[in-house]
């Protein structure tokens, strides 16, 4: 095992015309597996950022286990702030070719009532002009430019990203598992992996080895002491020709149990995800189990014309499930090394956040990593200073996209009287329309992103819902109300400061 990297001569040899730098490198890669930047996992974050690493010249390495297309329930729908994020990354076009279905914004039934809740016009940062991440409002009869998601098959759309990885001259992608991290046996950097490829033990040197291995990452343990904390897992279906009651929009099942989401995730076919909790005694075995909780519980909460392809999906496919983690963000601190994507930070994807996270975390990075302001990766010294400054200024983003899908999770899962209060809040403030609508939307978009944004919507909605709460009480039992009230706002600060506090953790 060696003790140091040579990353020199990677783009400065000086006596190589440019032509015949990328091949030298790629035969270092290929020969000699040493590369700038090893990456571990060619999942979402772990192609985007080969990709970005690729197109500023820099030598990479991408391992991924398994290369075939994977067959997940994770990961199908794309925010708007992930898509132009995606643009930026110059891999939008990966949205193409896969069967994936544009996305204009929710649709949240709350027992049954329904209110739509579009994608905010002329949100996006470029005030809509991107033609393409855009579309006119013709549902409401309008003429402004509303942002676009996309929803889709998750293995479709990671192979067009592994395609990118590998069509870029710059990145080699190798099948093989890493198994365990060289270390510097005299400064404990970080000098790449090793990894098992063919069946056979291997090593792969970087001056800077980045962490993509998904959220049950074998190496996260090693660098933090918190483990992700799961409360709930999501139940995933697969509904056949399913009729929705908003075709292009994301719908939200809100009623007596954890949310249901239900999105279409081709032109046949429509993802399901049943949210349940840990210990709910009506999924327990005693009530049916799984299964039983689906057919008691969620399909009567289901609009009528959902229910017979839920059904069917129930009676045809094995049931899977995946957990709902939380894991705040903690700063990079290990020389040689960079902890990212769900390896470094989940939070529960009822809000389907995490792929707008790792884009833009994807897009931050390569611009603070560029190789004016670092050019060599293995100054260790420079690349921390610079991931102190990722730490705090992805926040913009990925606090709110944080925080927001922790606390609403906490109103949509209501298993108590304050939190059903809260939720029915909820509910009613996005009647109101207007920014009661885009601003919510829009920070759930990953288009707003502003934090302050957040919390005076979350507040706005625990004072609309104790204003309901007491003025919908007869005059008698008003005051009993009045007084419950201080309940229904203590609670609100629980939902969210914690969620708060960790966001300002280094
Ligand atoms: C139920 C559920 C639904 C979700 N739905 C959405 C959604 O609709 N929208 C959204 O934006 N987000 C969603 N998410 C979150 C999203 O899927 C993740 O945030 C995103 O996939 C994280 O990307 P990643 O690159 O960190 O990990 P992954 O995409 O999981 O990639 C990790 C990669 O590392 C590879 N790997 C693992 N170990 C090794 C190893 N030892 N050696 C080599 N390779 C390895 C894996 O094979 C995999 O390819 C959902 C999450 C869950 C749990």
């Amino acid at each position: 095992m060696r003790a140091s990297v040579d990353v020199m001569g990677f783009n400065n040899d000086s006596k190589l015309s440019p032509s015949q730098q990328p091949k030298l490198n790629e035969e270092r890669r290929r020969l000699h597996h040493e590369a700038e930047v090893v990456i571990v996992g060619a999942g979402i974050l772990g192609c985007a950022i080969a990709v970005a690493l690729g197109n500023q010249g820099r030598s990479v390495i991408l391992l991924e286990k398994d290369l075939r297309e994977p067959n997940r329930i994770v990961g199908e729908l794309l925010q708007p702030g992930g898509v132009a994020a995606l643009e930026k990354l110059g891999l939008r076009d990966c949205l193409e070719e896969i069967d994936a279905i544009k996305v204009y914004g929710y649709d949240v039934i709350y027992y049954g009532e329904e209110v739509r809740i579009p994608y905010p016009a002329n949100a996006l940062e470029d005030g809509g002009k991107t033609q393409e991440n855009s579309h006119t409002d013709e549902m409401r009869g309008t003429k402004r430019k509303r942002p676009e998601g996309r929803s889709f098959h998750h293995g479709r759309f990671i192979q067009r990203l592994r395609q990118k990885a590998m069509q870029n001259e710059n990145v080699t992608v190798v099948e093989g598992a890493a198994t365990e991290l060289v270390r510097s046996g005299w400064t404990g950097q970080i000098l790449g992996v090793e990894a098992t490829v063919q069946g056979e033990r291997s090593a792969f040197y970087g001056g800077l080895t980045i962490i993509a291995d998904g959220y049950a990452s074998k190496f996260r343990k090693e660098f933090r002491k918190d483990l992700p904390v799961a409360k709930s897992k999501f139940w995933g279906l697969e509904l056949i020709d399913a009729r929705l009651p908003m075709p292009n929009h994301g719908h939200v099942v809100l009623g007596d149990g954890a949310p249901v989401l239900l999105y279409q995730i081709g032109t046949h076919e429509t993802r399901a995800l049943v949210d349940i909790p840990e210990g709910l005694p009506s999924a327990s075995l005693a009530a049916g189990g799984v299964k039983g909780y689906l057919k008691n519980v969620v399909i009567p909460l289901l609009p009528a014309e959902v229910r017979p392809s839920f059904q069917a999906a129930i009676d045809r496919d094995r049931l899977r499930s995946m957990p709902n983690s939380w894991l705040p963000p903690t700063t990079n601190k290990a020389p040689g090394l960079i902890l990212l994507g769900d390896a470094m930070n989940m939070r529960h994807p009822l809000t389907g956040g995490g792929m707008t996270v790792a884009f833009n975390d994807a897009v931050l990075l390569s611009e603070l990593l560029n190789p004016q302001s670092v050019p060599m990766l293995d100054d260790t010294k420079l690349v921390l200073k610079q991931m102190r400054t990722f730490h705090w200024r992805r926040k913009g983003l990925t606090s709110v996209i944080n925080i927001l899908a922790q606390a609403l999770y906490s109103l949509f899962a209501a298993d108590d009287a304050q939190l059903k209060a809260l939720q029915m809040g909820c509910f009613q403030y996005f009647k109101l329309g207007g920014n009661a609508v885009d601003g919510p939307v829009g920070l759930l978009a990953g288009i707003i992103r502003q934090p302050f944004v957040l919390f005076y919507h979350f507040f706005a909605v625990a004072l609309y819902a104790i204003w309901i709460y007491i003025t919908s009480a007869s005059i008698i039992s008003m005051p009993v109300r009045a007084i419950g009230s201080v309940g229904v706002f203590w609670k609100a600060c629980v939902v969210i400061f914690p969620y708060i506090f960790s966001e300002l953790r280094t």
